[in-house]
């Protein structure tokens, strides 16, 4: 029988194994352990943080979105990023994305001081990364598009390089969801996700979700997060599933004003560059067509003006000034949010790695929600003409 399509499985929900009630809604299992009928043979489950009915239902809908032997849920996106990344062994390597997450970049900072080698590659090209695997590494980390530059790396090509130096590549997908983007599909052995940012949708659950490919890697992530408790607890897994429901629609509106904001800011005489790979200047946009089905709601901006420091100063101004924007971290909640990366999101990054590559001074980063898209261009607009026009471009 054909696949149902994704928004079926997405409004159907998941669903408990074995249900006598026949729930339409995933019930919460709002409880820390489960009598057993005898003390020598265990029943399905015993205690929440090995396993609970609620969260494996939506466990198993993850999985089955992202074409996962399973997916395990933790109690944020750094907890499901931590447990990857200590698949690694001391002495062993990782090989990491030129453009990612600044409390990713601090986990790996951490690894790099206790006995990983940490690589973190200069560009977000295949060829770059063939060159750092020319040195046999364990883990590929990468993030496409990455998280705040939107930058595109062929994740099918990056799989081959990595298995071809017997690696594992592991993706960060929290930009773009099952929705928009599989890389188990494309090759990839691990997809991990902040299930705070789309995946939940409504900025009122923090969690994060590893699926795996192989069923040895998910049994070895199973053992290490029942011995270490990281595990999502119940109730945030019941806000997820619910949020899960609506993620298609949720995600199709709020792409659609993505896009027509970049549009309309890469014209802005204020504006020097729009990073988003829906426009067709976008370097990655080819690529990113060719592996997603869209660039998703995050996208970000530099404004134009003379000096760093005149840029960074214009930036901070603009996110001051919206006000249908929350000055926020965190992306992919149904209401929008603005941020400046530099120091909000990525101020954790050590200043060694900064330094290597850093972030434009006047870089804005946007998650666009799913409010009337021209009461958000209008607000945006209104702050970008107050501010000073530029020096120089
Ligand atoms: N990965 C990416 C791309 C993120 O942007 C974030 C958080 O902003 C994380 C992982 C970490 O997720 P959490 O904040 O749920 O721990």
């Amino acid at each position: 029988m054909k696949l149902p399509h994704i928004d079926t499985l997405l409004a159907r929900g998941g669903a408990l194994a074995e249900d006598p009630f026949r729930a339409t809604a995933v019930p919460l299992y709002q409880t820390a352990t489960f009598a057993q009928d005898d003390p020598e043979a265990f029943g399905a489950f015993d205690y929440t943080r090995t396993d609970n009915p609620t969260r494996k239902a939506v466990e198993e809908q993850l999985a089955g979105l992202e074409g996962a032997h399973a997916a395990l849920l933790y109690s944020s996106g750094m907890a499901g990023v931590a447990a990857c990344l200590r698949l690694v062994a001391p002495g062993e390597r990782i090989v990491a994305g030129a453009d990612l997450y600044g409390g990713t970049q601090r986990l790996l900072a951490r690894l790099a001081a206790t006995g990983r080698e940490v690589e973190l590659l200069t560009d977000s090209s295949v060829a770059e990364l063939g060159r750092a695997l020319q040195r046999p590494a364990r883990l590929v980390w990468l993030e496409s598009p990455s998280n705040p530059l939107l930058e595109v790396t062929d994740l099918a090509a990056a799989a081959r390089a990595a298995h071809a130096s017997g690696a594992w590549l592991a993706v960060d997908g929290t930009a773009t969801s099952p929705y928009l983007q599989r890389p188990l599909a494309l090759g990839a052995d691990l997809v991990v996700h902040s299930a705070t940012k789309l995946l939940a949708g409504h900025g009122d659950v923090t969690a994060g979700v590893v699926a795996a490919r192989a069923p040895e890697l998910a049994a070895e992530l199973a053992t290490a997060r029942n011995a270490e408790g990281n595990a999502l607890a119940p109730f945030e897994a019941w806000l997820l599933q619910r949020g899960l429901r609506t993620l298609g629609l949720r995600l199709d509106r709020a792409q659609a004003s993505a896009r027509t904001l970049a549009e309309r800011l890469s014209r802005h005489p204020h504006v020097r560059r729009v990073f988003y790979p829906g426009l067709a200047e976008h370097p990655g946009a080819a690529l990113h067509a060719a592996q997603a089905r869209g660039p998703g709601q995050l996208l970000s901006f530099e404004l134009a003006a003379g000096t760093p420091a005149a840029q960074r100063a214009l930036a901070a101004e603009v996110v001051r000034r919206t006000r249908l924007f929350s000055t926020a971290v965190s992306f992919g909640a149904v209401a929008s949010s603005i941020s400046l990366p530099a120091c909000m999101s990525h101020a954790s990054i050590p200043a060694a790695w900064r330094a290597r590559r850093p972030l434009p001074p006047g870089l804005v980063r946007v998650s666009v929600g799913i409010e009337d898209v021209e009461d958000l261009w209008r607000d945006m607009s209104l702050a970008l003409t107050a501010v000073q026009p530029c020096a120089a471009r």
